[in-house]
């Protein structure tokens, strides 16, 4: 027999609502627009002392932490080949071709990420928590899923098992 333990946290207040494009199809940009876009997220584990998977209340605030960083900004990705990004002053000079954006930077939030598709946002989130539970001397989870909806019932998972 094998047992599993999961805790999934989906709150209200795992939204962010945020500006982005991305590149597809070979070299097509879209035109920047937004999202509300929302997290949850899944943790799989034994059972500490406490009898938990993960304090639910931690859990939300770490993601809810993360979720700040994000909100009311303009995502943008760092690792593009295609979307250059470059930091002069206060703003973010973004190109795609012959089409040029500029932003404030403090409006933004440089992703290092090759497109700023849910997936890729998700992957990046994944990392972002475990690195604060890392600083914090955290054991990690044997499994950890973030899963960012784009659009109505549309999600995208990133999945990490150790
Ligand atoms: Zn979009």
């Amino acid at each position: 027999m094998k047992e599993t333990f999961r805790v999934e946290v989906s709150k209200d207040v795992l939204v962010f609502s945020a500006g982005h494009f991305i590149t597809f199809a070979g070299g097509i940009c879209e035109r920047v627009h937004g999202h509300n876009w929302r997290v949850k997220l899944v943790v799989e584990g034994p059972l500490d002392a406490n009898q938990y998977v993960f304090d639910f209340l931690a859990l939300r605030d770490d993601a809810k932490r993360i979720v700040d960083r994000l909100d009311h900004r303009m995502l943008l990705p760092t690792e593009s080949q295609l979307i250059h990004v470059a930091s002069i002053g206060k703003q973010a000079e973004v190109r795609f071709e012959d089409r040029f954006w500029s932003f404030p930077l403090e409006e933004t939030i440089l992703l290092p990420i090759s497109n700023t598709t849910a997936e890729l946002i998700a992957k990046w989130f994944a990392h972002e928590l475990e690195r604060e539970w890392t600083e914090r001397g955290m054991a990690l989870p044997p499994v950890l899923v973030v899963s960012i909806e784009e659009n109505f019932g549309q999600w995208a998972s990133y999945e990490r098992r150790r």
